[in-house]
């Protein structure tokens, strides 16, 4: 059961806990960047590009200048220096430029109004006088941008401006320091338009930065799904698992339920006394160890040429006789299942016949058979279900059998502890308890009880006569008729030798009597064949006790007995006595039934 449980590994709660607001983070980072990145990375490009141009229009500037960098030390240019500086505006993406003094007189310029004017800013001494270049980019409006930067513009880029005068231009400008001898003699103020450039790279890196945006925003939302996603397949897992726990639990809970009832069904089987205590047992059991069948239990009776139904619980029925033939389980040995295969028949013993499942488990003990446990399926129960349950039917099965050959031992060995072993009548110790039993209940009820007291007559000359074992022949046919005569509760026993008793309880005088004469007359007339020949007829004398007249103590009344017994010996055997009764008349009741011929054993030895 337990390899049955997912063991896959759960997905990682807090890995997850930690990557969601870190897309989320990097998504939000790249919406803001949109905004405020592009701009601020463009102008940092475009300053080190306008840098590392301004050299090379300073070292242009420098080399066209006739006297090099001597013209700043002298501030002055010539005609032909004027000349090609006039034409740098067109020949590159400067629009304006300035050639200053170190004093910060601007000597030459594009825009000739500049000539003569001093740069008095103040970032001119601190870092252009210092040697360093000075760079600054702003937004312009376009009617602040000079008319010499639309004037020597290119055609194209004047029609451009033209209507676009409310515009902001980005306009760059840097002072390249011109050194000399190590000394700062001047420097050149370019002035350049970066408006197109910087919108071009603007808005590329915005289309960048929105293009990242949206894969980072992608990313938010693949991965919020798949976690999502992930989330409820962890909890599909976990409720997978709980349920599959929670089955496990049930069916050990169930398993050690069935071992506690099938303990508590042994003990108790254990412990009964009867085979009809032992199936009140049983069905009140298997009606909670198997609460979706129905069962009966048959038991093989003492001629063993039937089975007797003996108990059925859950609403099942049971025959009161079946045959072994009737059972497929029987006739083959084994266990019989009905319903699971294709091809089957119903037992004849099933009641129902319908298609309802069945089992039928032969009840075997100590290798042999001594019954059948019957269970079927109640009405909706699944075939699977049912099925299930065979090994806890067939344990019970194997209790109940174990049971059964118990009790019925233990019967055997008790029955003969109390039966005469010639005879098969109850013995002495039986009659004892027997006599003590029913003679507490005569006394609580004040009802009569009567006990015979039989001896045969002459047996010792008839054994000698016809030999030990047409004695017991003899003793074997009177303890059949003894025991025929008995109905109800009426006891029958062998006290020893060729002496019986008999119990009769309800039976006071005159009627116990009357059976005394009665059962006399039926031995007298018992026909006994030894051999070839017919052996001589059998008398008895029978002494008549009754509680309470004769006692109430089962000695005194045994004793009663023997005496009346004896008392029919002394007048010549073959006739009834009642205890008490000195009176001929009244003792001889049967003499009106009896027989006035001699004693057959009289006869025999005549
Ligand atoms: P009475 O009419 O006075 O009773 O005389 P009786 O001969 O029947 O009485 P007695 O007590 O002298 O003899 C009883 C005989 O029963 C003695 C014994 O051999 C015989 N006997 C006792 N038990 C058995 C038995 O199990 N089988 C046979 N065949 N004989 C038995
Ligand atoms: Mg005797
Ligand atoms: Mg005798």
């Amino acid at each position: 059961m337990t390899e049955m449980l997912d063991r896959r590994a759960p997905p990682r709660p807090f890995f997850n806990k930690l990557l969601m607001p870190f897309l989320g983070a990097v998504t939000v980072a790249m919406c803001l960047s949109v905004i405020y990145l592009p701009a601020p990375i463009v102008d940092r490009m475009l300053r080190d590009d306008v840098h590392r141009k301004a050299q090379e229009w300073r070292l242009r500037v420098l080399d066209a200048l006739e006297s090099g960098s001597e013209t700043f030390a002298r501030a002055t240019i010539t005609r032909g220096d004027e000349l090609w500086l006039s034409q740098v505006t067109t020949l590159s993406e400067i629009y304006c430029f300035k050639l200053i003094a170190a004093e910060g007189q601007i000597f030459w310029s594009t825009q000739a109004e500049d000539i003569g004017v001093v740069n008095e800013m103040p970032f001119f001494r601190r870092i252009v006088a210092a040697g360093n270049p000075y760079y600054q980019a702003e937004d312009r409006p376009v009617s602040e941008v000079d008319d010499h930067f639309l004037r020597s513009a290119s055609s194209n880029r004047a029609e451009l401006y033209e209507d676009e005068t409310g515009k902001l231009m980005r306009i760059a400008e840097i002072h390249e320091p011109i050194l000399q001898n190590g000394r700062v003699v001047g420097a050149i103020a370019f002035y350049t338009d970066l408006t197109e450039l910087r919108a071009i790279f603007v808005d590329r890196l915005e289309r960048i930065f929105i293009a990242l945006s949206v894969v980072s925003l992608l990313m938010l939302v693949v991965t919020s799904t798949v976690i999502r996603r992930s989330g409820r397949m962890q909890l599909r897992v976990i409720n997978q698992r709980a349920e599959q726990e929670r089955q496990m639990m049930a069916e050990q809970m169930r398993l050690a339920r069935n071992v506690r009832l099938l303990g508590e069904l042994n003990e108790w089987l254990q412990s009964s006394r009867s085979l009809d205590e032992l199936f009140k047992m049983v069905g009140r059991f298997m009606s909670h160890i198997l609460p979706n069948s129905e069962g009966s239990v048959y038991v093989y009776s003492s001629s063993r040429d039937v089975l007797v139904g003996s108990a059925s619980w859950n609403g099942g029925h049971h025959c009161d006789h079946i045959r072994a033939e009737d059972c497929w389980g029987l006739r083959r040995g084994r266990t019989y299942t009905f319903g699971s295969a294709e091809v089957d028949f119903p037992c004849s013993h099933s009641e129902s016949q319908d298609d309802r499942p069945s089992f039928c488990f032969p009840v075997l003990a100590h290798g042999e058979t001594v019954g059948l446990l019957h269970l079927k399926a109640k009405d909706s129960v699944p075939l699977e279900e049912f099925r299930a349950s065979q090994r806890l039917a067939q344990m019970c099965a194997e209790q109940i059998s174990l049971a059964i050959a118990n009790v019925q031992m233990r019967d055997q060995l008790h029955d003969r502890s109390i039966r005469d072993p010639l005879t098969g009548l109850y013995n002495r110790r039986h009659l004892t308890e027997t006599l003590r039993r029913q003679l507490e209940q005569a006394h609580r009820e004040e009802r009569p009880l009567s006990i015979l007291s039989i001896d045969v007559d002459h047996f010792k000359r008839f054994n000698d006569t016809h030999g030990h074992d047409a004695g017991d022949m003899v003793l074997r046919a009177v303890a059949s008729v003894f025991e025929q005569v008995c109905e109800g509760d009426e006891t029958a026993c062998r006290m020893g030798g060729e002496e019986f008793m008999l119990l009769l309880p309800d039976l006071g005088l005159p009627t116990a009597a009357l059976r005394a004469e009665a059962l006399r007359g039926a031995v007298e007339r018992i026909n006994v064949r030894y051999g070839e020949k017919s052996l001589p007829r059998i008398t008895i004398s029978v002494g008549v006790a009754v509680h309470p007249e004769d006692g109430t103590m089962p000695q005194q009344l045994m004793k009663a007995a023997d005496d009346a017994l004896y008392d029919a010996k002394g007048r010549g055997r073959n006739r009834v006595a009642v205890a008490g009764e000195d009176d001929p008349t009244q003792a001889e009741v049967a003499a009106l039934h009896a027989s006035p011929s001699p004693t057959p054993q009289e006869e025999a030895v005549a």
